[in-house]
């Protein structure tokens, strides 16, 4: 094998390897230790009435085998989680209509898997709709068209709902976080928290009848609820929106769940003959 070859051939085993580790999108040319930076001493705030300092010009890389310097984040997602989650919760007081919650969400820049991501994946369905249902975050087909559920765990909803009746124009969708993770990871707590207000204003906003948690994340998070979804899968909790609307809310497992674990389908189908039940005024 020629050296042009057999390096072509390391290339494509790195790629390969990358790729299966889930490693889907490139941030940054070199790694950063996150844990040290977030640790690193905070400049002092500056007070509110001072001119804005000048803009230092950027650093000019020496010619030496340096690493290049950590590529700043965007100014709000460079700040504290709490402090985005307290602006997140202001901001949605804003939001009168759904459409309203979806512009103020997209100029958010609290988050900062906003920067990683292609697309804010808000919603899809029909906000009129007697059903929510509300997964974890978008992954990669999510992602490039810019709605929930566009991908084989959407596929595998949509049969879920014909199975029951429905279909997209009878549901409305959406994710606890609407902005994908890199590489699929699941969304940190504090990613969770910065976006719960925009969830929880956008059930608010659609006033469902039914809520349905698709997953752990969903369920755990929107539910406040410890134990894990085998558990709480199939049961009846209620979701109080925060002007104390009671909404009747299902927690089910995961379509991506489902797909890994097939033996599993007969349950996932069990809940949502009981949203179908519960639909007719059966239960
Ligand atoms: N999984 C989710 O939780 N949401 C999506 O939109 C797609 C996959």
């Amino acid at each position: 094998m020629s050296d042009r070859s057999s390096d072509q051939a390391a290339l494509q085993a790195l790629l390969d390897f990358h790729v299966e580790a889930g490693v889907d999108c490139a941030l940054d040319e070199a790694p950063h230790d996150r844990f040290a930076e977030a640790e690193a001493p905070r400049p002092p705030a500056r007070p509110a009435e001072a001119p804005p300092a000048p803009v230092a010009p950027a650093p000019v890389a020496p010619a030496s085998k340096a690493p290049p310097a950590p590529r700043a984040l965007p100014k709000a997602a460079a700040g504290a989680p709490e402090d985005a989650a307290v602006a997140a919760r202001e901001l949605v007081r804003q939001a009168g209509s759904l459409a309203e919650l979806e512009a103020l969400l997209a100029g958010f820049d609290g988050c900062a898997l906003k920067f990683s991501a292609k697309n804010l994946a808000f919603a899809d369905g029909n906000p009129a709709g007697r059903v929510m249902l509300v997964g974890e975050a978008p992954g990669a087909d999510e992602d490039r068209i810019g709605k929930p559920f566009m991908g084989r765990s959407g596929q595998l909803l949509d049969r879920m709902l014909k199975a029951i009746g429905l279909d997209r124009t009878d549901v409305y969708i959406a994710n606890v976080v609407p902005w994908r993770p890199p590489g699929n990871r699941t969304p940190t707590p504090q990613e969770i928290a910065i976006c719960k207000p925009f969830i929880a204003r956008q059930i608010e906003l659609a006033d469902p009848e039914f809520l349905v948690c698709l997953g752990g994340p969903a369920a755990q998070n929107l539910l406040n609820i410890k134990d894990g979804i085998l558990k709480t899968r199939g049961r009846w909790f209620t979701y109080r929106t925060e002007a104390g609307r009671e909404i009747r809310a299902l927690a089910t497992l995961h379509p991506a769940y489902l797909l890994r674990q097939p033996l599993q389908k007969r349950l996932g189908w069990r809940d949502f003959q009981a949203l179908r039940r519960a639909l007719d005024g059966r239960a």
